[in-house]
């Protein structure tokens, strides 16, 4: 059999490949500097390219990993020397903006901000958003099925999706490319790939629902007396909000004194309060929506929920407020920094966060913990300042996060994936048989394990 490289020279041409030593230049992610790794980075240009590709690996039983924006948070794109890195920088395109049936149809390296702003321009807005939208791409955000900042609304990106196309490990497209709203005509298979983190097969095309643009956003930066306030405020907004609640982001005192300390954000409010929520309506009424989401916070400040609150009375103020959420440089060093995304009922969160704190003071006493989370969606990040460089710092934390949601049944992972980082708890979260139809998944798709290796289920 020739050389692999060499045959996939022939077929994409040399412009298409990245040596090793010029994929050595890029960083492994975004929160990991070190050198990436593989035998050759491919660049492709079509779903007929990547199928190409995918034929010869198959053929040589050539391991590949598929890279997005690289904005993983799990080791979700790691790979070796011995791995072939395939990435959809080059099929970044805006295929069609459909204003009449609200649809975008899109290539899987299109940048999730590009995308946003594009549609924007076209009356219609995209509801998927998350932190690293600047970097993260479309192909990456359904591999994973991304959450973020209007889940409330809107759901998970698995929502959002009409069609897909997807290349099999053996190089087969299967191309479900619908604009229905409605099809039932057999398994939906595109959402086997949707959440799959790139280990059934390489999203390389889809096509994703629009909504109208809101008239109205209506935004509030609050401080909170303590968590009872926390959930007793969502409920509230919720009944008298509805469905315009687009998010409800709660930061636990300690992250917000963090990130407004002197040289970081400009703080809105004191920095002393225990909780402090950033929550957000759009609408399609301008006469009284903006009347309605005023009256509705001053009614919650009467009642003892709020202590505090900040309205944005501009666009640029409204993007500071969203920054304190957003841009948590300042919690990332010193390093090591250690990022979780559980999940669990709003009832249970607050003495879930409690025996959090409890574990790290017993198994890192040196560690510092920054809460904050979507918690409208019953999501909760925990940033662990481990306060030591010993090797053992990752799993004692890990420990002192995941075992006690053992007893709220709560996930491991809300909405960044398994990857490589958090396959060891997966059992936690997922029962044995629904792991081994996980595997008999991959098993039946990629006998020869070719893609992603070793991400999410061996
Ligand atoms: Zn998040």
């Amino acid at each position: 059999m020739p050389n692999i490289v060499n045959s996939l020279k022939a077929e994409l041409g040399e412009g298409a490949i990245l040596s090793r030593s010029d994929v050595a230049k890029r960083a492994v992610s975004y929160w990991d500097n070190s050198p990436m790794q593989a035998k050759v980075l491919l660049r492709p240009k079509s779903t007929q390219e990547v199928s190409k590709i995918l034929q010869i690996c198959h053929a040589h039983r050539q391991s590949v990993v598929t890279h997005g924006g690289n904005t993983t948070c799990v080791q979700g794109t790691h790979s070796t020397e011995n791995d072939i890195i395939l990435s959809l920088e080059r099929m970044n395109g805006i295929t069609e903006i459909d204003t009449v049936a609200g649809t975008a149809t899109l290539q899987a390296g299109a940048v999730l901000e590009v995308v946003q702003n594009a549609v924007k321009e076209k009356g219609l807005f995209l509801p998927l958003d998350l932190g690293a939208r600047g970097s993260c791409t479309i192909g990456g955000n359904l591999a994973t099925n991304a959450g973020g900042v209007n889940v409330l609304r809107y759901g998970m990106a698995r929502s959002m999706v009409l069609g897909l196309e997807a290349v099999l490990p053996d190089g087969t497209i299967i191309s479900s490319m619908d604009k229905m709203l409605k099809n039932n005509a057999g398994y939906d298979l595109k959402q086997l790939f949707i959440g799959s983190e790139g280990t059934l097969g390489i999203i390389t095309n889809t096509i994703v629902k629009l909504m109208p643009c809101s008239t109205t956003t209506n935004t509030a930066f609050v401080a909170l007396p303590d968590f009872k306030s926390v959930s007793q405020l969502l409920t509230y907004l919720k009944k008298n909000i509805g469905s315009n609640l687009s998010a409800f982001e709660v930061m636990w005192g300690s992250y917000y004194a963090a990130v407004t300390k002197p040289g970081g954000h400009r703080a809105p409010l004191d920095r002393t309060y225990p909780f402090y929520a950033l929550f957000e309506c759009d609408g399609s009424d301008p006469a009284r929506d903006d009347e309605r989401f005023l009256e509705v916070v001053e009614t919650a400040f009467s009642d003892g929920l709020i202590l505090d609150a900040v309205i944005p009375k501009s666009e640029n103020e409204r993007q500071s407020l969203w920054d304190i959420r957003d841009d948590f440089e300042d919690i990332l060093q010193p390093k090591p920094v250690y990022l979780y995304d559980v999940s669990l009922s709003i009832s249970s969160m607050e003495d879930y966060v409690k025996k959090v704190k409890y574990q790290l003071a017993r198994l890192l006493p040196q560690s510092k913990v920054y809460v904050l989370g979507h918690v409208g969606d019953g999501n909760l990040h925990f940033f662990v300042q481990a306060g030591t460089e010993a090797g053992n710092s990752r799993h004692l934390s890990d420990l002192a996060i995941y075992e006690p949601l053992r007893e709220y049944k709560g996930s491991i992972s809300a909405e960044h994936g398994i990857g490589l980082e958090k396959k060891q708890w997966l059992s936690q979260t997922r029962s044995s048989a629904e792991i081994a139809l996980m595997r008999l998944l991959k098993n039946t798709l990629d006998p020869y394990k070719i893609l992603n290796p070793g991400i999410v289920v061996d």
